[in-house]
């Protein structure tokens, strides 16, 4: 009789009946017996017994003791939360989508931490940062380590902060803001305050990233031309400093600082002399913007929200792309006043609208011809509950072959600005057509590939006959559903 295998004993299925399911199925029954992979290694071992190299143990042990010094009870799962395996410390030396191989992480720098803590709270990232400081281990941050700029890896090992269990997302509906940890990614988010019929009031394009990790990367997003910046979204941000010390800045300059056991709020001129007297250099909220973790770990962030809007969308085409920066000028100067501002005022060059209708074109993404509503109508807990196209808000619509020479992509978060835009259209500027479906689709497709099921169709097996997969060619994109 064979003994059972590795995989066998741990998910219950052999490799080959394994290979023949969807990548969806196989992640499904992983994840029911895998709860937590980064439990799964060491669970229920003390850090003394765990195969790890002397130097990781050592530096566990102490990070560990540092962390239980009160001499309570420490929190379940503590220990397990000290990661220092191997195979995911070495998951760590590369972000979600760049890695540089071995030359660089393991020659030129030395980008496996030698060991990875997932704080739980923020005492645990005060307790952590004050022991790093002490001891003079070098520490690096981690959202989610999708900016792919190799700022959430280490560049000399230490102590990575894997900040994912801090994802929390509290939502003040009344006060229009909604409190964020730092390990929420904006999926969550985005999914949670649509479920209150509540949106951010802007948004990077990344569904996987966190928001935090967006704002301290001095992030500009989805909505900018109305809404401005990430930093213009943040009304206060929780930020612990290199010693531990815990901080709120407030967007009008005000700051929380730890008094006793209390906390006391300054006026925003006494900010900087607080700084000075505790050794730092002033900071702001707007240098945390783009500060990448260098200045302190932002614990959470209150950011604005606003209802779920209504998206309306325009794609104009222009016979060049002088013509089309006529009209975002015009658009900018003269038509605001007239229809309130865009969210977005987008120009894109000839091929670039080629190269977008060439992956449209694809058989990987025909089907989404069959579904259109998924992605205009935000069933999917998206951030906007439909989108609207230009012949519904009343533009005259083109019907002759586009200029081609260059493009703006204008959209609104409000109906009533979109039918003004709609009925001024005609006056902009060089004489723009009006392309009705593709308005919607590119509006709908701002998240794309990460939103879009069908994208990641094209990679899986397909169990069906190919002949099924394609589609009569339909004679014109559809419309967004009108509810
Ligand atoms: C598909 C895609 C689309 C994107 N679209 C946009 C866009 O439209 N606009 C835009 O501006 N960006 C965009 N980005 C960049 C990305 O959205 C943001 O940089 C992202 O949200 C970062 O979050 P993260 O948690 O992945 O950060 P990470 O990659 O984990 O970290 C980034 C940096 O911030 C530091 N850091 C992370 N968390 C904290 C914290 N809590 N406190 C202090 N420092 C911290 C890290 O040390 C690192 O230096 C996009 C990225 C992708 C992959």
């Amino acid at each position: 009789m064979t003994k059972d295998s590795f995989l066998e004993r741990t998910v219950g299925q052999p490799l080959g009946e394994l290979t023949q399911l969807t990548s969806e199925q196989r992640a499904g029954v992983v994840r029911g017996k895998i709860h937590d992979l980064h439990f799964f290694f060491d669970e229920g071992r003390s850090i003394a017994e765990r195969a790890a190299p002397p130097k990781t143990r050592q530096l566990a042990q102490s990070l560990f003791e540092a962390l239980t010094f009160t001499g309570h009870e420490p929190p379940a799962g503590l220990a397990e939360r000290i990661i220092t395996d191997d195979l995911l410390r070495r998951e760590a030396d590369r972000d979600q989508n760049v890695y540089l191989g071995p030359l660089f992480t393991r020659r030129l720098t030395r980008a496996v931490p030698d060991l990875v803590f997932q704080p739980a709270s923020a005492n645990e990232c005060s307790v952590a940062l004050a022991w790093a400081r002490r001891f003079g281990v070098p520490i690096t941050l981690r959202g989610a380590a999708s900016t792919a700029m190799g700022g959430a890896v280490p560049n000399d090992g230490g102590l990575t902060l894997d900040l994912s269990r801090l994802e929390t997302v509290e939502i003040d509906a009344a006060g229009r803001v909604a409190v964020i940890g730092a390990g929420a990614r904006l999926r969550t988010i985005h999914q949670t305050l649509a479920q209150r019929g509540l949106a951010l009031s802007a948004y990077p394009s990344n569904l996987g990233g966190t928001l935090v990790g967006w704002f301290v990367t001095g992030g500009i997003g989805l909505n900018a031309f109305a809404r401005g910046r990430a930093l213009d979204t943040v009304r206060a941000a929780d930020v612990l400093l290199p010693g531990g010390e815990h901080l709120r800045f407030h967007d009008d300059g005000r700051l929380d600082v730890p008094e006793d056991r209390h906390r006391r709020t300054l006026p925003a001129d006494e900010a900087a002399r607080w700084f000075e007297s505790n050794g730092y250099a002033p900071l702001t909220l707007a240098d945390l913007a783009g500060s990448e973790g260098a200045l302190g770990l932002v614990l959470q962030v209150s950011v604005k929200i606003e209802p779920r809007p209504a998206i309306g969308a325009f794609l104009l085409s222009f016979e060049s792309e002088a013509r089309a920066l006529e009209a975002a000028a015009w658009i900018e100067r003269d038509a605001t006043r007239g229809f309130g501002t865009p969210a977005n005022v987008k120009l894109f060059s000839a091929s670039h609208l080629r190269h977008v209708r060439a992956v449209w074109a694809d058989e990987a993404t025909k089907a989404w011809r069959a579904q259109p509503s998924a992605m205009s109508t935000g069933e999917r807990m998206l951030p906007w509950t439909r989108i609207v196209g230009p012949a519904e808000l009343g533009a005259p619509i083109s019907r002759e072959q586009d200029h081609g020479g260059a493009y703006l992509f204008v959209d609104f978060l409000d109906l009533d600005a979109a039918r003004a835009f709609a009925r001024g259209v005609v006056a902009a500027p060089g004489a723009p057509q009006v392309l009705e479906d593709e308005s919607v689709r590119i509006a709908a497709e701002r998240f794309k590939p990460q939103q879009s099921p069908h994208s990641c169709r094209g990679r899986r097996r397909s169990r069906r006959p190919r002949a099924t997969l394609s589609m009569p060619k339909p004679t014109s994109w559809p419309t967004a559903r009108r509810s």
